[in-house]
């Protein structure tokens, strides 16, 4: 009957909602033990200047290296950890990572990389965000100029005083702040008027269909314009394609980063890149 129908169904989303509860309990403990553990590694993708193709930059994106399951992806672990608080763990080991990384990589003669940092909105949120990157650019000895915090919507959403001020607190201390995947967003116009960001991050949506869509043609060199117009540097992410790479280049964009230059990858294999590429 259909009132058992109804019941089996309630069952099965129960079972399910159970099963997707327990999954979550899991994955948390998981990635408690994979932080004390050392599991996480940062790959790097070189950020490339579309005047002189050299890297001037790189983006430190985590990734989880599985005892069992092999190299685990953010979209994967991200979203779980923000839900469970290990978020802000998680994001000070990449900071100390990418910061201890960028030294080396300054003593090796590349003196003036930059390093982009994925920041989650509930790590950027916390009251003393601000102190904590100082405290860690001056342990690992960087110019806080070489360092830029990728934001997201999410992080700006609140809009509320300590947003701002976190915002101005770091810019004056020198460093970048960029808005990722910018264009997907709701009110993206509205973060660009309230707050002191850097850098635009065009978001990797746009690109790569280019030749069939004239309107993601106008909207990139429409981003790429605005970003100039308010003194912002523009980086386009997730390029794929010659086509694209060139479109970039004539619209005058002042980065690219993505497959057609080079996939992230560990810090050893970004050194014989930099080798060859760095400015
Ligand atoms: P995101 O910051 O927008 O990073 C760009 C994503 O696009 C990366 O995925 C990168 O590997 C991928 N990508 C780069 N070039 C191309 C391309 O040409 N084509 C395509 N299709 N994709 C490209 P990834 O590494 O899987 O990271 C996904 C997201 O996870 C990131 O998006 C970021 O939001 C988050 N994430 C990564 N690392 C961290 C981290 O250390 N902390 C935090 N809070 N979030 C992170
Ligand atoms: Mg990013
Ligand atoms: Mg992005
Ligand atoms: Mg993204």
């Amino acid at each position: 009957t259909a009132k058992e129908k109804g019941r089996n169904l309630c069952c099965v989303y129960e079972d399910q909602m159970n099963e997707h509860i327990t999954e979550k309990i899991y994955m948390t403990n998981n990635i408690r033990k994979a932080l004390s553990n050392d599991e996480f590694e940062l790959y790097y993708q070189p950020q490339v200047c579309l005047k002189t193709n050299k890297i001037v930059g790189v983006e430190a994106l985590i990734r989880w290296n599985h005892p069992e399951e092999g190299i685990i992806s953010p979209g994967k672990f991200i979203p779980i950890a923000e839900n469970s608080g290990l978020i802000i763990p998680i994001g000070e080991m990449v900071l100390e990572k990418a910061l201890t990384q960028l030294q080396l990589w300054r003593k090796q003669g590349y003196s003036q990389l930059r390093m982009s940092v994925n920041i989650a909105a509930e790590h950027f949120n916390q009251s003393h965000f601000a102190n904590t990157v100082q405290t860690m650019l001056e342990n690992a000895r960087v110019p806080a100029k070489q360092l830029e915090l990728e934001l997201t919507e999410n992080s700006l959403l609140k809009n509320t005083g300590l947003t701002t001020n976190t915002l101005h607190t770091l810019r004056r201390m020198g460093v970048h702040l960029s808005i990722d995947d910018f264009g997907i967003g709701y009110s993206s116009l509205s973060y660009l008027r309230h707050f002191p960001l850097t850098t635009l991050k065009i978001d990797k949506s746009f690109m790569n269909h280019i030749n069939e869509k004239e309107k993601d043609r106008a909207l990139i060199s429409s981003i790429i314009h605005l970003a100039g117009s308010l003194g912002m540097r523009v980086i386009a992410e997730g390029v794929e394609t010659k086509e694209t790479f060139q479109f970039l280049q004539q619209e005058k964009c002042d980065e690219m980063q993505g497959f057609y230059f080079s996939k992230p990858m560990p810090a050893a294999d970004i050194e014989k890149l930099l080798k060859n590429y760095y400015f």
